[in-house]
């Protein structure tokens, strides 16, 4: 599978706002989008033209894309999947992302980032409702309790989630730091997405 190997701060510093994407890193003083504002490359620092109405959807399309880490076509086919659900379709597009396995790894604070969240599930480390689930793109429900398997609750970075989280845990999930495990409560609202996205920029970018 394609994946970005190149650093993940300059994809802040492309769009222009924190993804979020450096666990620990992103809320101390050395995040780069503080640091250095402008977007990277040779040319970073020439005065932008002005955006398209095209460059600015594309733009908001490739924030959330980034920030969540899906490559185009995993992104493009859960747009899809929001089109045909009921209700608002941006709305949808964001609850659909919000509820993969990857995603609620990181929300609830069991990994420092949703890439961590996504390397947890890849390896094997965690289950929903007792059974083990390595596939990121898994959409929770409600009810769904997600943990980490007691072979791997011994981890060093277990150790450390299990004295407290210090982030703020969305209200559709609890944490329970303590047994490692997180629930999921309700659905997300579009209040509890925690990135400054303009949803309905990308639904106009794949109705072109
Ligand atoms: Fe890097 Fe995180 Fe700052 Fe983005 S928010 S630039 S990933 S430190």
């Amino acid at each position: 599978m394609a994946r970005y190997t190149d650093s993940v701060c300059r994809m802040c510093r492309r769009e222009g706002t924190k993804l979020f994407l450096k666990g620990e890193k992103c809320f101390s003083t050395k995040c780069a989008v503080q640091n250095r504002p402008t977007p990277p490359g040779q040319h970073g620092q020439a005065r932008q033209r002005k955006a398209s109405e095209y460059g600015l959807q594309l733009r908001e399309k490739q924030k959330a894309r980034r920030a969540y880490g899906l490559m185009e076509g995993q992104f493009k086919r859960t747009f899809v999947r929001a089109t045909g659900m009921k209700g608002i379709t941006g709305e949808n597009l964001l609850q659909l992302l919000e509820l993969r396995l990857d995603n609620v790894v990181y929300r609830s604070g069991l990994a420092s980032s949703r890439a961590q969240g996504r390397q947890f599930v890849c390896h094997g480390l965690m289950t929903v409702n007792g059974k083990k689930v390595d596939i990121p793109s898994y959409t929770c429900k409600v009810g769904d309790v997600i943990s980490v398997r007691s072979t791997r609750k011994d981890m060093a970075h277990f150790q450390i989630v299990k004295e407290g989280i210090s982030r703020v845990v969305p209200q559709w999930l609890t944490t329970d730091a303590a047994n490692l495990t997180a629930t999921v409560n309700a659905l997300p609202a579009r209040d509890d997405v925690d990135l400054s996205l303009q949803e309905n920029m990308i639904v106009e970018f794949y109705s072109r």
